[in-house]
């Protein structure tokens, strides 16, 4: 088979053959329904209980019956937002505060959420792709209810100083929501430090299935039903639970906590070799901040490249990338995240995304610094664009 390299893990991962040995039973012999009361049932029940335990263990949860599984990142993030801004309404507050480089599915949600009546206001992203916790602080007004800032940006990768902002919410009443999803599995994240009173996670995000995710919902906070139906996640949403995917959820953590800090020192020097190297490119920059960057993202664009271009070359060479998310490659808006951090339209195009995970070995690093640049050459001699930026470097 010809060399591919996969390197968009910010997309999803493949699942992890300890995590698929776990869902087996659930897939086959223990069918069971985990809320019947029969032998089958019962061995389902405690599955999830068991899955529900582990993960608060991994993620520095006090009390496991504050997690409740759902279907992914984006029901997270729905139910979170939607949730505690009907909860914050009843008492009078209808000011919802954000960024301005959220996941979709936090900003279509509170794009939603305008429509019927709450403000909005979208924090500045800076130019190194953070926010500022003072610029957060000045934005709360007396009916800001909720706030919702996202852990490490799934473009990007920067990550966001969530406990001094969720301090802060906290100081001024404010419900404050995280959508945690590219840092759950990635980077320790310990909840009861972080002080969050929400959390969104998603299981395909660290090598478990896809399908299936988690909110952290502090005790105490009622927020309305996500699914009516029967009894499952203690009424907030109903369903079948789906066993398999929970219990191959909860062992993807359970090793990735394990591998994590090892795994991240080798993926941090393979991130820097490869941005150092695409770094002497002609024209390229780094997108977001050096420092307060997830060890497996790189995301650099080069002056005069259209980036479904780069993307297809790359492919056609054996590697998996992308332009930013994979929700808005396939149009060519550019990225909403690297416009939030101030670049221009079409240098905004000429970006790549390259995530690693725990399968990313040095020799994929070594082929794509072999493989990269000369495409780059290739497009930029026969783009018009490249064309006008040395015509204008020339006069
Ligand atoms: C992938 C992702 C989501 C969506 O998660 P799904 O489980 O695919 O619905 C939400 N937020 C961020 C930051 C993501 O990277």
């Amino acid at each position: 088979m010809e060399h591919r390299v996969y390197a968009d893990n910010a997309a999803t991962t493949k699942l992890s053959s300890r995590a698929l040995n776990a869902m087996m039973p659930y897939l086959t012999d223990n069918f069971g329904n985990a809320s019947s009361i029969y032998t089958e049932g019962g061995a389902a029940r405690k599955a999830v209980d068991q899955a529900r335990e582990t993960m608060a263990q991994c993620l520095h949860i006090k009390n496991p019956s504050e997690l409740y599984f759902l279907s992914g990142g984006s029901e997270a993030d729905n139910w979170a937002i939607k949730g505690a801004a009907e909860l914050s309404l009843k008492k009078g507050k209808n000011h919802i505060i954000s960024t301005k480089f959220e996941h979709h599915a936090v900003l279509h949600t509170l794009e939603y959420l305008e429509k019927h009546g709450y403000e909005v206001t979208l924090l500045d992203v800076h130019e190194d792709g953070l926010v500022r916790p003072e610029e957060f602080e000045a934005a709360i007004r007396e009916n800001t209810g909720l706030a919702t800032i996202m852990f490490a940006n799934n473009e990007i990768g920067t990550i966001q100083p969530i406990q001094e902002l969720s301090a802060i919410a906290k100081k001024h009443g404010v419900l404050f929501h995280t959508d945690a999803v590219q840092a759950v599995g990635t980077i320790p994240v310990n909840v009861e430090e972080l002080g969050v009173d929400m959390l969104s996670l998603s299981g395909h995000k660290f090598h478990g299935p896809k399908g299936v995710g988690a909110l952290y919902l502090r005790k105490g906070i009622r927020l309305p039903n996500l699914v009516h139906g029967g009894a499952q996640e203690r009424g907030y949403r109903a369903g079948t639970e789906n066993t398999a995917g929970i219990v191959g959820m909860a062992e993807a953590l359970k090793e990735s906590c394990e591998v994590m800090e090892e795994r991240n020192i080798r993926l941090a020097r393979l991130r820097d070799k490869l941005i150092d190297s695409l770094l002497t490119i002609d024209r390229s920059r780094i997108n977001g901040d050096r420092v307060h960057r997830l060890p497996g993202n790189v995301n650099v664009c080069f002056h005069g490249v259209e980036g479904e271009a780069l993307l297809l070359s790359l492919d056609l060479k054996g590697v998996a990338a992308s332009s930013g998310s994979a929700c808005t490659s396939g149009s060519l808006d550019p990225s909403h995240v690297l416009l939030a951090i101030g670049l221009p339209h079409e240098v905004a195009h000429g970006s790549v995304r390259l995530t690693f995970s725990t399968e990313t070995t040095e020799e994929d690093v070594d082929y794509i610094i072999s493989v990269l640049p000369p495409i780059i050459e290739r497009l930029r001699a026969m783009s018009p664009l490249w064309e006008r930026i040395i015509a204008q470097d020339n006069t």
